[in-house]
Order: C-alpha cells, then sequence, then structure tokens
C-alpha cells in the first residue's frame, strides 16, 4: 500500500521557490526560454479529481477510496487563477486551455470562464478560451461555458464501442452520454469541437475506424493521440503505444488522406485532410515524433505550481507569491525568469534519458499538472 500512494504524494509536495529576480522582468509579450521558445499556451489545472478511471491515465489501484486529493483550501481560488493568467498573457499567451482531473467537477467553472474572457492578449484581442473533458457533465454545462466565454472544446472518448469504452474509463459511463454531451456542446454553439482518443495497442485500436467513419463528415476534428509514458501509475510500455504513422496508414487504406499544413506555430497535432474535403483529422505523436523544439506551453497546476513540461518532476510554487506580499509585476517577473531558464525537452530525451526518469518513477500525474 505505502510503496503504491506514497512516491505521489511526495511528487506533489516537491516544489521549487518561485523567485522573484532582484532586476524587474518587464512583460513585452516577447519572452523566450534557453531554446528561443516563447510563451503562448498557458494549462491550467482547475481540479486534480476526476469521474473516470481511465487506465491509462488514473487507475483504479491508486486512486481508489483512500486517496487523497488536495485538499480545497490548498486549489488557487478563480481570483487566484485569474491573477497568475493576467501576467502570463502579458507575457504573451494567446490561448489559456482549462483541464484537470475533469474541470467540469470544479463548482461554477463559468465563473472562472468569465473571469478569464474579460482578458486581453498584448495586441488587446480576446483570448483563445478552450477546455479539455470526458464529456460527462456537458449535456448540464455547456450553454452556461458558452455563455461565460468559452469558445471552443475538446472532448475526449477513446472508442464507440461500449463494452471498450466502459472498460476504458473504468467506471462503467457509456459512449451515448458522452456523444451526447458532444452534441450538447454543438447545440449550445461551441465551435472548432474536437474529440481526443488515445490509442492503446491491443485495447482500442480496433476503434480507430470506427471513429474515423463516426466523424467524418461532422465539423469535428477527431486527434489520435500515442500513449504517453505520462505520471509514474499506469505502468507505460512502449509495446502498447500505436505509432501515429500507422494510424495515419490504417485510415487512409479506406478514407484517403492528404497532409495538412500546420494551423499555427507550436500545434501538438498533425493535420491530415479527408482527400474528398470532407473534414480532417490529426495526430498527436509526442513518443515517436517528439515535438518539443517548438513546445511553446507552460501548465499551472491545481494548487498553483508552473510545470514548465508535461514530463515535469517539480514545479515552481507561485502560490506562495499569490499569497505573499508580492506585487502584480513582481508575479509577472518571478514567471519571466522561470520560463528564460526553462531547457525541458523530455520527449527528444526520452531514450537517453537514465531508467529511473525514463521510467517515470519521479514523474507527477498527468491528473494532478493537467493534461
Ligand atoms: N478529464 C479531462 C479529459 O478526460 O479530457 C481532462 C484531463 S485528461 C488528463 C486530458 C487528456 O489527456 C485526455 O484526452 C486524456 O485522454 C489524455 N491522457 C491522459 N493520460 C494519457 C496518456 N497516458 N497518454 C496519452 N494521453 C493521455
Amino acid at each position: 500500500m505505502s510503496d503504491r500512494v506514497i512516491p505521489l504524494v511526495d511528487q506533489r509536495l516537491r516544489s521549487l521557490i518561485a523567485r522573484v529576480p532582484e532586476q524587474a522582468i518587464p512583460a513585452t509579450g516577447l519572452l523566450g526560454d534557453t531554446l528561443g521558445r516563447p510563451l503562448r499556451d498557458l494549462r491550467i489545472s482547475v481540479t486534480d479529481r476526476c469521474n473516470f478511471r481511465c487506465s491509462y491515465c488514473m487507475p483504479k489501484s491508486i486512486f481508489d477510496k483512500d486517496y487523497q486529493y488536495l485538499p480545497h483550501g490548498e486549489l488557487l481560488s478563480f481570483e487566484e487563477i485569474t491573477r497568475i493568467a493576467r501576467q502570463f498573457v502579458a507575457h504573451g499567451v494567446q490561448k489559456i486551455r482549462l483541464t484537470g482531473g475533469e474541470p467540469l467537477l470544479r463548482k461554477h467553472l463559468e465563473i472562472l470562464v468569465e473571469q478569464l474572457a474579460s482578458l486581453r492578449t498584448t495586441e488587446g484581442r480576446p483570448l483563445d478560451i478552450t477546455l479539455t473533458t470526458n464529456g460527462s457533465l456537458l449535456r448540464k454545462k455547456a450553454a452556461a461555458l458558452k455563455a461565460a466565454g468559452l469558445q471552443r472544446v475538446t472532448v475526449s472518448l477513446d472508442g464507440l464501442d461500449d463494452t471498450v469504452f466502459r472498460a476504458m474509463n473504468d467506471v462503467d459511463f457509456p459512449v451515448a452520454d458522452v456523444l451526447d454531451g458532444i452534441q450538447a456542446a454543438q447545440e449550445a454553439g461551441l465551435r472548432q469541437i474536437k474529440v481526443n482518443m488515445v490509442v492503446k495497442r491491443g485495447t482500442n485500436e480496433d476503434q480507430i475506424l470506427p471513429m474515423a467513419r463516426h466523424f467524418k463528415g461532422t465539423g469535428v476534428t477527431l486527434r489520435f493521440i500515442e500513449y504517453m509514458d505520462v505520471g509514474a501509475t499506469n505502468g507505460w510500455r512502449m509495446d502498447e503505444v500505436l505509432p501515429s504513422a500507422e494510424i495515419v496508414r490504417r485510415i487512409h487504406a479506406e478514407l484517403p488522406l492528404v497532409q495538412l499544413e500546420p494551423s499555427a506555430p507550436g500545434e501538438t497535432a498533425e493535420r491530415w485532410g479527408y482527400a474528398d474535403g470532407s473534414g480532417e483529422i490529426g495526430v498527436i505523436s509526442s513518443v515517436t515524433q517528439a515535438f518539443c523544439q517548438d513546445c511553446n506551453r507552460a501548465r499551472l497546476s491545481t494548487e498553483g505550481k508552473l510545470y514548465l513540461c508535461l514530463f515535469a518532476t517539480q514545479g515552481h510554487d507561485l502560490r506562495a507569491l499569490v499569497r505573499g506580499q508580492a506585487s502584480d509585476e513582481q508575479l509577472a517577473s518571478a514567471i519571466a525568469h522561470i520560463w528564460q531558464g526553462r531547457e525541458d525537452r523530455y520527449s527528444e530525451l526520452r531514450a537517453s534519458l537514465p531508467p529511473d526518469v525514463s521510467t517515470g518513477g519521479r514523474r507527477v500525474e498527468m491528473s494532478y499538472i493537467g493534461g
């Protein structure tokens, strides 16, 4: 028991102090890290809880009834999140993705969306605000989120076969209710809806074509994600990864595809369009084709730690500054200082890392840092 739980809790407790540099670093919107990568995308985890127990993310054996989630007082309040987000936006962030855990479990999330929607980029434009969800609560929440200023949504769905999907979410949640959530999002006027499918070889690879056929021509973009070695609890094995190139090959054999240009720099998905013009799919190949070189994403954990990589082992504690005496300028300088020192490129280095790092023994969980 202790072998299973303590390492996770320890990882959450480890953190680096976010230092305010002696010399203020003014926010110019042009911040770069050690590899010259700009800061454009902020992912905010609003809860470490989820109502699903996907084996590749929050396996039931670890996230059981005894698992200690963060107590409410540890979580950043909506005002604290917005204050931190404002500094990130001043440094050039243009897109904010709310995630978790399951973000729709956080009560009154629409209030946070409304606060974030009032921020403006350094060019004076509204932010691109989106959300990643398992879809289970979308029917209930889509209209309020849209009214609050949410523009887009990404829904996770790992298959159309009810038996396969219920086994993967491990809480017996039916496919039909996720599809209904997607429909609710469309009815509410959310646009550019995406569906993320994590592909595990031998588990749901037979769902690739049914999913492609189902979403082709609907305006929903289906994206296939390689099963990643995030966190330390999912027992990841390389032989369970189905490379994106193979996914594209299988779809192309039945539904011809043509490769498309990326729509934005730093985009995680490689785009493929149906040759008959009936829409597109994406493949996210973070295992077989690392995209660290133009990674412009920062992650803010549920209790205010800044992580510079999905595979990081430690975050920088911004909450201590927010709950201390730091001014907005000091907070902005601290964020700039951390980003300027960033050299993370885990996925590119994966194969050459020592085993204790590459096998994930020290990594934080994705459900905590935000997907
Ligand atoms: N609960 C929300 C959801 O289901 O979308 C948001 C959080 S979830 C961690 C974000 C995304 O990460 C989901 O699309 C999920 O499938 C994906 N994910 C989680 N663990 C993964 C893994 N080991 N490999 C690839 N993708 C993973």
